[in-house]
Parts: structure tokens; sequence; C-alpha cells
């Protein structure tokens, strides 16, 4: 009862009848996300207890364990919070992510949303430590929905003043965005889109990093990667749309009104 893999367990599967071996989301969710939280573990992005991941299923959000090391953590050390951060189900000495506020403001917020990755990994971390956005200096770029990923202004970790800041920064449907002095958070439709989407960064980051330490980078312009999105559209249609549609509402929110870029309001050097 205590280890947390009762909530959707065994419904209607003690009456009985022959054992059927049905695996639910419940189980799915929490092998997934200890699969992910090990992977990621290994890749170096994830360091230890460090980082948290989450997945939205319905109106419950599955959420890595506080102060945990990943190569620990069992499927029943994963929490079930409801979505206006409470918990739900969580095992016996085990607490969620202190970042609880920060993933559930971003479903909150953000309905095209289904899973989360947040990590302090290197490159991207060592950016955000300078308060350095990354700009268009890999077309890759555009997998992650934007031209430029920003940065989150800091606040302490764990608060919700951190959770709204990477909410402000984090206009849909970007799927990055970095965390001043602290990390990066990246999202997606499924766990594997938003693991996908932290290893993409933290790859641009190197570039970028690298780049920085040898020269001037040069940054693709508007036409070049308007041009980069249209062979997106054409073979991988959503996304193409989430990278355009990520550049129109931030013209549209800014005053500037471009169609494209938002202007250099977060170029910092
Ligand atoms: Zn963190």
């Amino acid at each position: 009862m205590s280890d947390g893999r009762d909530m959707n367990a065994g419904t209607g599967m003690n009456d009985g009848s022959p054992p059927r071996r049905v695996i639910g989301d419940d189980e799915r969710v929490r092998a997934e996300l200890v699969a992910c939280g090990q992977k990621l573990l290994s890749r170096g992005l994830l360091t230890q207890t460090s980082g948290n991941l989450s997945v939205r299923v319905g109106d419950k959000v599955y959420i890595t364990p506080s102060s945990l090391e990943y190569d620990h953590i069992g499927p029943g050390d994963i929490a079930v919070l409801n979505l206006d951060g409470s918990v739900s189900s969580c095992r016996t000495g085990v607490s969620p992510s202190s970042e609880t506020p920060l993933h559930c403001l971003t479903y909150e917020v953000r309905p095209d949303v289904a899973a989360i990755v947040h990590t302090h990994s290197g490159y991207a971390t060592t950016l955000a430590v300078l308060g350095l956005p990354i700009p268009a200096v890999h077309y890759m770029i555009a997998v992650l929905g934007v031209t430029e990923v920003p940065v989150a202004p800091y606040a302490t970790y764990g608060t919700e003043q951190l959770a709204r800041n990477v909410r402000d920064s984090f206009t849909a449907p970007a799927r990055a965005v970095l965390l001043a002095n602290h990390g990066m958070v990246a999202v997606g439709h499924s766990l594997k889109h938003a693991a996908d989407a932290a290893e993409s960064l933290e790859h641009l980051a190197g570039l970028y990093y690298r780049a920085l330490l040898v020269g001037k980078p040069n940054v693709l312009s508007d036409a070049q990667m308007a041009e980069v999105i249209n062979k997106y559209r054409a073979k991988v249609p959503a996304v193409a749309t989430a990278a355009a549609a990520a550049m129109a509402p931030m013209a549209a929110s800014t005053s500037e009104g471009s169609a494209f870029l938002p202007g250099p309001a977060g170029g910092t050097t």
C-alpha cells in the first residue's frame, strides 16, 4: 500500500477471474520515467540527484522523487501529483521533486506539453550561468521550436517565483529554456520527445560554447531560418509548425511586430 503503485492497480482484477496482465498507464509511465532517468544519467545530462522528469497523464503528473539518485530510483519511487501540485500518491519516505511548482505551472499553461525534463547539464548550464541566450548558430535549433533559446531570470530553486519565471520565458510552443544560474528545461508531447529536446539543447549549447571560445559565431539570419523551416514543413510538419508558430506569437507579443525573430531584446553580448 505504501509503495505508491496502488493508484491504478488491480481495479476489478481480484474477483477470481483469470488473471489479466494489463500494463496500464500507471505502470508504463513509471517505467518510462525510470528508464529515461537512467538514460539521461548515462549520457551525462543528469548527475545523481540533480534534475527531474515528469509526465502528465490526464489530470495527474508523474514526477521523479527528490534526493534519490537516478540509478537507484525504482518505479515505486515515482510520485503522483494532482495538477495543482498536491500529492495524489507517494511512497512513504519519498518526496516529490522540489521543482514540483515548475512542472505543474508549465502543464497548466502549456496544454501542448505532456512531459518535462529539467537538467543541470554542463554546457546548457554554463551558458545559463553566463546569462547567454542561444541564438541560431545551427539550423537544428528549429527542432526546439525557437530561433533563440531564452534564459529565464534567476530565482531560488523549487520556488513559485522560479516557476513563474520559466512560464514567462517559455512561450508556447517553444520546447526549451535556460534557467539562469541553474540549468535548463525541455518539454515535449511525450517523455522521449522532451528528452530528445534536452539532448538537442545540450548539443546546441556545446556548439555555441565552443564557438565562443574560438571567435564570434555566425548567427543564421531570419531568411536562412525561414528556409530551414520551410524544408521542415515538407518533411516534418509538426516540427515546422512548432518552429513557425514559435516566432509569430513572440513577435506579436513584442513591440517590434516582426513576423519573425523577436528582436534583440534578450541579446546580451
Ligand atoms: Zn534544478
